[in-house]
């Protein structure tokens, strides 16, 4: 049952190359010193960040937010090129060793993607048999590395569509972390119910709320402090970005939540704790404050 005392979940994206070899680790490194566990959620296919800057002629806005957010200087000039000028490096089985190492210190452990800019660039047009490659894939991946299969997904830039869930519930997934939205929740999407719960992330990410409403690092987490609800919170942040340039103000975030007595419970654990009371509710692609292009919201 929701209590007074706010529940938060830290839900770990890990987008890339660079991210899984240095930003985890760092994030690890982190939670451990805060005696938190989070979840992540793994890209196990190649790292093809650089066709991402195709948004900058596709997506009204992204070229508005790559400078806000000074993505150049926040992913590594490397990272912007790979899967263009440079050849895309495989990123989970280049680093099975850090994706073990997340498990074996308790945190939650997942699929994001098998090829993450696709996926967020391509799904609604994907045929169904490619979106199943593609979950596939990584699915046999983190199989091999892990010796189980895994119990949950979490979709790249919060991309579905009716494919990907019905694909999701085949996989008789315990839970799937796609959405925006506010509590957990059964998602219908197009007039159809899915069986897979939806543990919704529910604060917009560091990346969308900073430069927008004169926010700044000075305040940000004073202003993510006045967004802490009773009930479950779930906060996602990025290993190229909180474990990295962003990891001394995540660190102060968690320095001021812990000071608030926030209990911090993984998306397993939410999932559990909120499953009995969870209603359907509507889920479908929209736009946000903070970022460009459209993600899946609860309605
Ligand atoms: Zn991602």
């Amino acid at each position: 049952m929701p209590t007074k005392t706010p529940i938060i979940a830290l839900k770990v994206d890990v987008d890339t190359y660079v991210g899984t070899r240095e930003g985890v680790p760092n994030l690890l490194g982190i939670l451990e010193r805060f005696g938190i566990h989070a979840t992540f959620y793994f890209s196990m296919g190649p790292d093809n960040s650089g066709k991402a800057i195709r948004r900058i002629f596709t997506r009204k806005g992204f070229l508005k937010k790559m400078l806000r957010t000074r993505a150049p200087s926040l992913y590594g000039l490397k990272t912007l090129l790979y899967g263009t000028l440079l050849p895309a490096p495989m990123i989970a089985e280049s680093f099975p060793e850090v994706l073990k190492k997340t498990e074996a210190l308790g945190h939650g452990v997942g699929i994001h993607c098998w090829d993450h800019v696709k996926w967020h660039d391509y799904l609604p047009w994907l045929p169904k048999p490619v979106t199943l490659m593609e979950l596939g894939r990584a699915s046999a991946l983190f199989e091999e590395i892990y010796g189980h299969r895994t119990s949950t997904t979490a979709a790249p830039g919060w991309t579905v569509s009716p494919d990907s869930l019905e694909i999701q519930d085949a996989m008789a997934l315990d839970f799937c972390s796609d959405s925006r939205g506010t509590a957990p929740f059964f998602p219908v999407m197009e007039g159809r119910r899915y069986r897979t719960i939806q543990i919704p992330t529910t604060w917009p990410t560091m990346d969308e709320l900073l430069g927008e409403g004169g926010i700044t690092v000075e305040n940000i987490n004073y202003h993510y402090l006045t967004l802490l609800r009773p009930g479950l919170n779930v906060h996602t942040i990025h290993a190229e970005l909180e474990g990295k340039a962003l990891a001394s103000l995540f660190e102060d975030l968690l320095e001021r939540l812990q000071a608030r007595g926030v209990r911090f419970v993984t998306l397993a654990e939410a999932a559990d704790e909120f499953r009995r009371n969870a209603p359907d509710a509507p889920l479908a692609m929209g736009e946000i404050p903070g970022r460009a292009g459209r993600v899946a919201v609860q309605g």
